[in-house]
């Protein structure tokens, strides 16, 4: 197995896990669609029993996502919330979390609906300050969970921060990256002791593919999470494992052009006399600014608008006057998308929650594709007009 660890970035997309096939040559791992593999004897085999355990597809994918995040190991799950499900396993009754009270609508849903009847017990507090972390931190504080930028409002958390405090209290510290993708900010390398992605988003990048993935460098972490993921059983298939190392390929062109047209755009939205706010990290005055300027390497094609008008009927009229966004979930993908955070992604959660962060009827995220930006921008401004 070829080493990419010393290699940028491009590099390691396009060749870390991906080993020509040694039976063929075959220059693309082959998807081995195989439930079992033969065995010559009981327990004898060449390294692969049954899928659920290994497959030769996703383990290729498993090794380029890990290269990706500097990290030693990565498990990939049938979805994004699949991995969070198996590192919230990882705890007990009467264990609490930290987390953030700007969250993913799912991963906010999980935590209350879900391990809240497993005796979990979930604080949810801005942690854009990392003292507010402290503040909530007792002998059954087990996890740190953060999510940044966050979704919608693009608040920025400060990884080094949370891994200073999660060292210092022998916490773990998790984070979502998903925003980010691993090409903008790689949580390990600031100290995350796990990072999770919803793969769906920009590390597939074609809007095909649901999966999530989780990365460590910690070896007894990583056992820990492969038996639960053995376990539970939440695992992607082969050929999903395989549209997402074929996606990744281009990573690091993709977020490039994301980042490109996102700059332009938030600048447009900036000064559009129908709006009253853009969350965007980039812009020299967003509260974290700084922050998001240290830990990421730009600042990613995913941007909040509020409307000045506040009535959710004409919002609802903006969202579906656009030609080439397409209203839908999710984000990441190669083509832009508009979101209405308040009733499609965040409509898990309390109205009142909601707003408390930010998470107006009148606001709408857009996930900035790769298109040519002065179509976007031209469509942003007939949807606005
Ligand atoms: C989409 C998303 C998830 C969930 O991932 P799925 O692949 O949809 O299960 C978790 N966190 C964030 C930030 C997301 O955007």
């Amino acid at each position: 197995m070829s080493d990419f660890s010393s290699y940028k970035f491009g590099t390691r997309a396009i060749h870390a896990g991906a080993e020509p096939d040694p039976s063929t040559g075959a220059v693309m791992t082959p998807i081995f669609q195989t439930s079992t593999f033969v065995q010559e004897y009981p327990g004898k085999h060449k390294g692969y029993a049954y899928a659920r355990g290994k497959n030769p597809t996703r383990e290729a994918l498993q090794k380029n996502i890990a290269a990706l995040e500097n990290g030693k190991h990565c498990l990939c799950f049938s979805s994004g919330m699949g991995a969070v499900d198996a590192v919230i396993k990882l705890l007990r009754p009467n264990d609490e979390v930290i987390t953030g009270d700007d969250l993913y609508g799912g991963s906010y849903r999980m935590f209350t609906k879900v391990f809240a009847n497993y005796g979990i017990k979930f604080h949810f507090v801005d942690m854009t300050k990392a003292s507010n972390i402290e503040k909530y931190i007792n002998s059954n504080t087990k996890l740190i969970w953060a999510e940044t930028p966050t979704n919608p409002t693009m608040q920025i958390i400060d990884i080094e921060a949370c891994a200073k405090i999660a060292k210092q209290h022998k916490l773990i510290l998790a984070v979502d990256n998903t925003f980010a993708s691993p090409y903008l900010q790689n949580p390990l390398s600031l100290g995350a002791d796990i990072v999770m992605h919803s793969v769906t988003k920009y590390l597939g990048g074609h809007s095909d593919v649901i999966m999530g993935a989780l990365i460590t460098n910690d070896d007894k972490l990583h056992e820990q999470l492969a038996f639960i993921h053995n376990s539970c059983g939440a695992t992607p298939g082969p050929m999903d494992s395989f549209l997402v190392m074929r996606g990744i390929k281009t990573l690091h062109l993709r977020m490039e052009r994301h980042c490109f047209n996102g700059k332009k755009i938030a600048d447009y939205l900036k000064s559009h006399p129908k709006i009253e706010k853009v969350y965007y990290p980039g812009f020299p005055e967003h509260p974290n600014h700084n922050i998001a300027k240290k830990q990421m390497r730009d600042f990613g094609g995913m941007i909040s608008i509020v409307l000045k008008d506040k009535s959710i009927d004409t919002t609802f009229k903006v969202a579906s006057s656009f030609k080439v966004f397409s209203l839908a979930e999710s984000l990441g993908g190669v083509e832009s998308l508009i979101n209405h955070p308040a009733t499609m992604t965040h409509a898990s959660i309390p109205k009142e929650e909601r707003e408390k962060a930010g998470v107006v009827d009148n606001l709408l995220r857009l996930s900035v594709g790769v298109e040519d930006v002065e179509d976007l921008l031209e469509d942003l401004k007939q949807a606005l007009g």
